[in-house]
């Protein structure tokens, strides 16, 4: 028997209608160093349909691709909604990738549009030449200047072009499965793989970001998305905001400590986004420069593992939340969020709060072992986690990675335990595993347990080569300026702390951990810094 429901297609059409009529006054803030750019959901609305006009007028037809180069900003936002709204597919461009994966990214995605941010030019121009299928850049801004357009590539400024299109679009009806907009991951662990979201992943998804047990983002939310809107869609973040009525707090490139507390003071976001080491550095700052940022309820965490030591001085010396959440660029990325069961209390909530959380019921998971087979969900037992759901992605864009799927299931590269009520703890990317004599060492709980020492800023764990033990952990510390620990005390820290065999006995001090293009640590650098004999490393 069929239903007698309406077959309505899933839209960003009806996201981006339903956020500037309903939430018209709602606003999308910009930072610019010194103070705001606002603009009303109702304009943002206006500002789309001109862009849209403005696009098919520069012959963007069909499916084509109108890539972005470009920061956390207002008319970023609009092409998010803009793009995908008229039929097209949006393309977000990591600004922080090597020259030549941006070439690759470009050309793979065969984009036909860049728009991109004057400030960031200086990066895209060099590579132009060889992006063969982008026939139009557009400039944000009223300017053209600055642009090194080789032959058969016209330059255009956003506000020259949108400037006299009409303010209203009929915008099309989309099959909700077809391709709305597409985002290469970054390669941390090999070369960006596309990924692309239909009009239905994204809608779904951002119904789960307004979910009170996932993210809770709510009508009258200011939320600050410090993750970049060219790393996994900024966690989904600026089409939930349209969707419930959320204001939107964009950063542009003023992602450094000291700008973000002037933006957090001046606009008082009530919750926001970023990976950890962002608020690693916001939260070294505020110790210098003390200010009170408890405007926010609730920080959401992610993109890698958050420490417990962090989570503890959010709450106990900023009064904010912190929610750690789960996810990757073929998830859309709401993967797994960790609100504690009602009614926990004291230690074990906060243990609940340590783990990568829950799933959602839209996204199943399990954990299968390195014979293939799925392993109890007992909280003890370790497997590769695998995911399936409306909002995971099942392909590639253009490329073959059977590797990477497993009977309809994505396999995540990640390692880790769920308990018997669903709460999954990570121990480590499947690449990053130490196995030392046949057993395998956490890194990440390693680097937990040493990033919970008073002293220590950054801590990133490798596994080195071993005579006896095949591997054993390298720790790489980031210590607090005019420290006196030493890898001595630092692993007397560590004593009661991780089993002893874990103890790791070789340390390095370093200025700064490495990071990917998204503000990760980058493992794959600083296995290589040891390898090339970069690192002065203390065998105790
Ligand atoms: P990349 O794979 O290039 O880093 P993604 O942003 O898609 O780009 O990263 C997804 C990966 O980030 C996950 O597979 C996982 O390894 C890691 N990750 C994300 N969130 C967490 C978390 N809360 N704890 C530990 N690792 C995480």
């Amino acid at each position: 028997m069929l239903s007698t429901m309406q077959d309505v297609p899933l839209s960003i059409a009806q996201i981006l209608r339903h956020g500037s009529t309903v939430y018209g006054d709602a606003e999308v803030v910009t930072w610019t160093g010194d103070g705001s750019r606002r603009r009303t959901y109702a304009e943002v609305g206006r500002r789309c349909a001109a862009l849209a006009h403005a696009l098919r007028g520069l012959g963007v037809t069909g499916d084509q691709r109108v890539g972005t180069f470009m920061w956390n900003t207002a008319e970023h936002l609009e092409a998010y909604l803009a793009v995908p709204a008229m039929g097209a597919v949006l393309h977000t461009l990591n600004i922080r990738l090597f020259p030549e994966q941006l070439v690759f990214v470009a050309n793979h995605g065969a984009d036909h549009v860049i728009i991109v941010d004057p400030t960031v030019l200086p990066l895209l121009n060099p590579q132009l030449q060889q992006l063969s299928t982008v026939r139009h850049v557009i400039v944000t801004g009223d300017s053209t200047d600055g642009v090194d357009a080789p032959d058969g590539v016209q330059v255009h400024s956003y506000e020259q072009l949108i400037a006299e299109q009409p303010t209203e679009y009929d915008w099309p009806d989309v099959d909700e499965r077809s391709a709305a907009a597409m985002c290469y991951t970054s390669g941390t662990t090999g070369d960006p793989k596309g990924v692309v979201y239909s009009h239905r992943s994204i809608y779904l998804h951002s119904m789960q970001v307004c979910m009170t047990d996932g993210p809770a983002m709510k009508q009258g939310d200011r939320a600050l998305a410090v993750v970049p809107q060219f790393h996994a869609m900024a966690w989904g973040m600026p089409y939930a905001a349209f969707m419930i009525g959320a204001s939107l707090i964009m950063p542009d490139r003023f992602l450094q400590p000291e700008p973000l507390a002037a933006l957090i003071a001046a606009e008082r976001p009530t919750m926001a986004a970023a990976v950890p080491t962002i608020w690693l550095g916001l939260h070294q700052y505020l110790e210098q420069h003390p200010q009170d940022i408890s405007s926010m309820r609730e920080v959401l965490i992610g993109g890698s593992a958050v420490p417990p030591s962090l989570m503890h001085i959010f709450e106990e010396q900023h009064g904010i939340d912190v929610l750690h959440a789960w996810g990757m660029t073929e998830t859309s990325p709401l993967g797994s969020v960790a609100r504690p069961p009602a009614g926990t209390e004291g230690e074990q909530r906060w243990r609940y709060r340590y783990t990568q959380g829950r799933f959602p019921a839209s996204v199943q998971a399990r954990l299968v072992d390195d014979d293939g087979e799925v392993v109890a969900n007992d909280g003890t037992s370790i497997g590769e986690l695998e995911v399936r759901g409306p909002w995971i992605t099942g392909s590639y864009y253009g490329i073959d990675a059977p590797e990477k799927f497993d009977d309809g299931w994505l396999r995540t590269g990640d390692v880790g335990s769920i308990t018997p009520d669903g709460y999954l703890t990570l121990t480590d990317r499947t690449k990053d595993i130490i196995k030392s004599g046949g057993e395998w060492i956490s890194s990440v709980d390693l680097e937990n347990a040493v990033m919970g020492h008073p002293d220590v800023i950054e801590a990133a764990v490798i596994g080195v080569p071993d005579a006896k033990w095949d591997e054993r952990p390298l720790v790489a510390v980031v210590l607090r300026e005019g420290s006196d620990a030493t890898p001595e005390s630092l692993r007397e820290f560590l004593s009661d702390k991780v089993a002893k065999w874990q103890l790791p006995e070789n340390w390095t001090v370093i200025n700064e951990v490495p990071k990917t293009s998204v503000g990760k640590f980058d493992k794959k650098r600083l296995r290589s810094q040891f390898h090339d004999g970069g690192l002065a490393v203390t065998r105790l």
